[in-house]
């Protein structure tokens, strides 16, 4: 017997004649002895359309009552899924997230699961019933509906599925499953058969927005096989694994890159201990969030100091810095919002010398200039100039054998 919890998305469930098909899948599927778990996301559109009414009625929504709202999107999407599969002789029943006893701290509109109660859901399935059960809701411990983040869909169903123990954990969506890179960027982008928790966690956060982050990395500490697949083409996906059960073995999985990123260099910083912290210690205390960060022997006595941010910070930071270089005594602020980070994801780098030069050389090749490098175990990122993103990714997915025609060879 097999057990499989299955999460469909906002757009796999979009409209009457959607969630109809759904069903019809689900149905299928229950027929062959299969024990199966539903969770779903609101209708596509839905959540925002709830978080603008919101934000039309209050000017500052209280998050408690934000996620009462927001959270009847997926109320109603298993309430009609499970009277679709009802009516396909498929019986039954959908569970909203405090029925199911989804326990959550009570950090609203963010909140993290504590514990699962499967009682319920167990008995469903022991009288062959199907369970839909609401994604992105929760309890908290007073009864308090909270939510679980933008995406949050994904989180419940990889949390129900290792409460359960399932088999697979399979995320449908509007895609056929996780791509080398952004097909929009290189039409030559290939999907995967697998990849790592690992990768697929570098590759979440970098942008590419398969998976809410947090899913994966709750599917990776409970090791529930997680499978991204498509609900409207047939096809295996890719599956998401850990690194021994991984065949592919490829040097690089995939390149990501990310868009919304801004740069600031404060330059001729008096090298001293405790600077780097005088830096950065506005910036934090603004809730900036700081990615890359590169600072150079000070071999006059005085150092630059770069890193970089959202986008969207960089205004706010900018104003901060400059104050911080007047009361360092630092040269000048500078700083560029047209940039972009590209990285090269793939655990066979850990057993791989010279990739790093083989991208800084392909690079080079096209006349890219790179502006800044940072690696960790199996990623290694640059941050070039947005006007050459495009030619940069499509330059390294060829460099590293990723296009489709040449992905035969490389493998
Ligand atoms: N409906 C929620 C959202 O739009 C949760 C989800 O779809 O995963 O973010
Ligand atoms: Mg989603």
């Amino acid at each position: 017997m097999t057990l499989i919890v299955q999460k469909y998305g906002g757009t796999s469930v979009g409209s009457i004649e959607k969630i109809g098909r759904v069903a019809d899948k689900v149905a299928a599927q229950a027929k062959t002895g299969d024990k199966i778990v539903v969770a779903v996301s609101a209708m596509s559109g839905e959540t925002n359309r709830l978080i603008e009414l919101a934000q039309t009625m209050s000017l500052k929504p209280h998050a408690r009552e934000l996620d009462v709202l927001v959270s009847t999107g997926e109320q109603v999407t298993i309430a009609l899924l499970s009277m679709a599969l009802n009516d396909r002789a498929c019986e039954a029943r959908s569970y909203t997230g405090s029925q199911i006893r989804m326990l959550t701290d009570n950090a609203h509109g963010k909140a993290r699961i504590k514990d699962i109660q499967c009682d319920r859901i167990r008995s469903d399935l022991d009288a062959g019933r199907v369970v839909v059960v609401a994604g992105f809701q929760g309890v908290d411990e007073d009864g308090n509906i909270t939510t679980l983040g933008r995406g949050g869909s994904d989180t419940t169903a990889v949390a129900i599925a290792a409460a359960l123990n399932a088999d697979e954990c399979q995320i449908y969506t509007d895609v056929n499953g996780v791509y080398t890179t952004d097909p929009r960027i290189e039409p030559k982008a290939r999907k995967l058969d697998t990849i790592t928790f690992e990768e697929m966690l570098e590759m979440a956060s970098l942008g590419s927005k398969v998976l809410q982050i947090r899913s994966v990395e709750f599917a990776g500490k409970y090791n529930v096989p997680l499978r991204v697949l498509s609900s409207f083409e047939e096809g295996e996906g890719t599956l998401i694994t850990l690194e021994e059960d991984n065949v592919e073995q490829a040097l690089i999985s995939g390149i990501a890159f990310n868009k919304d990123e801004a740069q600031l260099t404060i330059t001729g910083v008096p090298d001293y201990p405790g600077v780097a912290s005088k830096i950065l210690g506005p910036v934090t205390a603004a809730n900036i969030e700081i990615d890359m960060i590169v600072q150079n022997i000070a071999d006059d006595g005085t150092t630059d100091f770069t890193f970089t941010l959202q986008r969207s910070d960089y205004e706010t930071a900018s104003k901060l810095l400059t104050q911080v270089k007047d009361s360092l005594g630092a040269k000048k602020v500078i700083g560029d919002v047209e940039i972009v980070k590209i990285s090269l994801v793939g655990v066979g780098m850990r057993s791989h010398a010279g990739i790093a030069n083989t991208m800084f050389d392909s690079l080079a090749k096209e006349n890219i200039n790179i502006r800044m490098i940072s690696t960790s175990e199996i990623k290694i990122s640059v941050v070039v100039e947005e006007k050459y993103l495009e030619l940069a990714v499509r330059t390294l997915h060829a460099a590293f054998g990723l296009d489709s025609d040449a992905a035969s060879k490389s493998r």
